[in-house]
């Protein structure tokens, strides 16, 4: 049984946490519900946590001369400074943190789909941007996971969300340990993960865990941390994944048979056309890592890179999606 670390998450207070909403309303969230028993989460509400109470008049966020503030319309009151404190002081005091989870199209916690308006005295002419808190965590935090609840339903974008977070916890405990010895097993292991992710960040990091005996502890992973913020800013494509498939058939070829082997290969060619998830094709390989106790695969976390249970609330219909 695999264990993993537990990622440390921030997660606007709303979305499960607390009845802070302007109308004193919570929002449950599914994923945010299964991810309790497996991460640590951090749960802010800029708007509550700056004094603002519940129910309250909405905030909204203003260009004025180039910046964005906060204004309560009803109130006619600025809370432009007391918001920027607030999230100052709170993302410096932030020690350690894998993801962020934010509620979307919120002026504070929202990030891209806030409402940006021109004009106080004019609700129709807006573009769209980011909330104040969570555009300083887009600004900040651009190696971590970063997402709303609401892009967190596109079955695609949550798995590469879960094996970013949960590969950034077990790299956290690496770093925090000091641990060469550890760095080379977390690389060994990942291997065919960052191999479907980004093949030159692959070899990079493959190429710094190398010199650990040239250069100091804390520079080798300082630079590892760095190359991995790289290869895991965009989700593994199709191409990678194929490629990473291939890869895994060659530890098994020579000891399955020639109907296996184009009954996998038939497997790929479905996923490629969008007939089959990429899991049946990852299944049919662990199925032969186990019958022929392949030692290297068993142990690579593309096949378990996250807890299994996360997987359980996807509906059919949500899971074409996910086959990416
Ligand atoms: S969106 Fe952010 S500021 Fe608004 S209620 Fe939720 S946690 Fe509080």
């Amino acid at each position: 049984m695999q264990s993993f670390e537990k990622p440390i998450l921030v997660c606007s207070r709303c979305l499960g946490f607390d009845n802070c909403r302007f109308n004193g309303q919570i929002l449950y969230n599914d994923l945010v519900n299964s991810l309790k028993p497996y991460v640590e989460f951090k749960t802010p509400c800029p708007e509550t946590d700056i004094g603002l109470g519940v129910p309250r008049y909405p905030v909204r966020i203003i260009q004025d001369k180039g910046q964005n503030t906060m204004f309560q319309p009803s109130t006619k009151s600025d809370f432009t400074g007391k918001m920027n404190s607030f999230v100052k002081e709170y993302l410096n005091n932030l020690n350690a943190v894998d993801g962020f989870i934010l509620k979307s199209k919120s002026p504070s916690c929202g990030i891209g789909d806030v409402k940006v308006y021109k004009d106080v005295d004019n609700p129709a002419n807006f573009s769209k941007g980011d909330g104040l808190f969570g555009g300083e965590v887009k600004r900040r935090f651009s190696g971590k996971a970063v997402e709303d609840e609401m892009r967190l339903s596109n079955p695609r974008i949550l798995d590469h969300f879960l094996k970013k977070i949960f590969t950034l916890a077990a790299f956290r405990k690496v770093k925090k340990a000091n641990n060469i010895k550890a760095l080379i097993e977390l690389q060994t292991k990942n291997k065919l993960l960052y191999m479907s992710y980004n093949q030159k960040e692959l070899k990079n990091l493959g190429n710094i865990v190398a010199s650990h005996k040239k250069k100091d502890k804390g520079e080798i992973l300082e630079k590892y941390e760095n190359h991995l913020d790289i290869a895991l800013a965009r989700g593994p494509t199709y191409k990678s994944n194929i490629n990473v498939l291939h890869h895994a058939l060659g530890y098994v070829s020579e000891n399955i048979s020639r109907e296996e082997k184009t009954f996998f290969l038939d497997t790929i060619q479905m996923y490629k056309e969008d007939r089959a998830p990429f899991e049946s094709c990852l299944s049919l390989i662990y199925s032969w890592v186990l019958r022929f106790d392949v030692e290297y695969l068993k142990n690579q976390t593309l096949f378990h890179p996250y807890p299994d249970e996360l997987r359980k609330g996807f509906e059919p219909d949500r899971r074409r999606e996910f086959w990416g």
